[in-house]
């Protein structure tokens, strides 16, 4: 595996490569898992050159997020991608993503205030301009994000769209532990007693899935049983239960097709995110 560090030469290379062979890629943050590793899989499936990038963009985090106890091991994360035959890891520095005098964001402006958006303020103006200059970086032709992070998605999807950038997003299915618990680097910072209490959330999607199947379909009750079961073990507070518009990602009164079961809760310190579809015959 090629490691590059450098904005110039991560982009000699993509122009090299561009014209001959289809460019995959996968943006990460890093602290590799499974779920990351499956969307590099879904890279190197679909396409010829294999890049995945590790940045901890600060600028997606708040002044009293955990940007400086993040978790990193470089070496682990580099043997997993290779172990996957990644083909190029891209490890830039700070310097070199936001050089001195940079000032240039992008805002996918609506979406931005739903779900994550209402308490994480500024986190996806900054996950937007970091997933835009990666592209201009990397030059892919297609790229993989997870479905766990739904919101994320879909202002990806919507900034590809509307600045007709020339990449395909690929969703990727959230990819789960056993017992159900959505793969993340922030598990790590669980004790195994608040592991326990998380597992909860997918109990709350797969009660979810179940009554819309049966047929309910009012927000009000669905999102009252969720925060019902949620609350039903000390510790587990809930940020916010939401029904909502998979494309606008606005709330719904009622499941008429499909839906976004979304939710976001803190257990301890550590806070997690998960989603799932209701409705459109999921099981
Ligand atoms: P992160 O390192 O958390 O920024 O995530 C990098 C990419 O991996 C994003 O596209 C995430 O949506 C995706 N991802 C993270 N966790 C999972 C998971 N459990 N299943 C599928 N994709 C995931």
């Amino acid at each position: 595996m090629r490691v590059i560090d450098t904005v110039k030469e991560m982009q000699e290379t993509a122009d090299k490569l561009r014209g001959e062979k289809r460019i995959g890629f996968v943006p990460t943050m890093g602290f590799l898992h499974e779920g990351h590793l499956a969307l590099v899989r879904k890279a190197r499936e679909l396409a010829d050159v294999t890049v995945a990038s590790i940045f901890v963009n600060p600028i997606q985090f708040g002044p009293t997020e955990d940007l400086a106890k993040y978790p990193r091991d470089l070496d682990r994360d580099m043997k997993l991608l290779e172990q996957e035959k990644t083909d190029i890891l891209f490890y830039p520095p700070y310097d070199e993503m936001y050089p001195k005098g940079y000032t240039t964001y992008v805002q996918v402006r609506g979406l931005e205030d739903y779900l994550c958006g209402q308490t994480r303020k500024g986190h996806f103006v900054g996950v937007a301009t970091v997933v835009a200059k990666l592209f201009n970086m990397v030059k892919p032709h297609i790229a993989v994000f997870g479905q766990k992070d739904y919101q994320q998605l879909t202002i990806i999807e919507r900034m590809v769209k509307d600045l007709n950038m020339d990449v395909r997003i690929i969703p990727y299915p959230t990819v789960r532990e056993e017992g159900g618990l959505a793969m993340s680097s922030r598990n790590t910072y669980l004790s195994s007693a608040e592991r326990q209490k998380a597992l909860l959330i997918y109990a709350s999607i797969k009660r979810l899935q179940e009554l819309v199947k049966t047929g309910e379909t009012d927000s009000l009750l669905l999102k009252e049983e969720a925060r019902r079961l949620l609350a039903s073990e000390n510790g587990v507070n809930i940020e916010y239960v939401s029904i909502s518009d998979p494309e606008t990602l606005e709330e719904v009164d009622s499941v008429k097709d499909r839906a976004v079961y979304a939710v976001a809760v803190r257990i301890g310190k550590t806070r997690l995110i998960d989603n799932a579809m209701l409705g459109g015959g999921v099981t």
